[in-house]
């Protein structure tokens, strides 16, 4: 129904969106990667303070854990292509 193409072929209803769903959650930018050697897109997670800050006042605190191994985990730019930190 939702039909996107892939690189080779149609995507199904579930796969276009958690692709669309993936998209929105990130945020996008041109720069280079040292082991592409050109320049490609960069992603990295959209993270809203305010709504981190909401969930751990909501949580009591609990939700810094979560919040904490997020920013560590995946922090700062990747390329697209072959994920190499940027
Ligand atoms: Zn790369």
């Amino acid at each position: 129904m939702l039909g996107l193409y892939g690189k080779d072929r149609r995507l199904n209803t579930r796969e276009s969106t958690s692709r669309i769903l993936r998209v929105l959650a990130q945020q996008h930018s041109s720069k280079k990667c040292p082991a592409c050697d050109e320049y490609v897109l960069a992603v990295r997670p959209y993270r809203s303070r305010g709504k981190n800050l909401l969930l751990t006042v909501c949580t009591l605190g609990i939700w810094l854990l979560v919040w904490g191994y997020e920013t560590v985990r995946y922090s700062g730019w990747r390329c697209n292509d072959c994920g190499h930190q940027l």
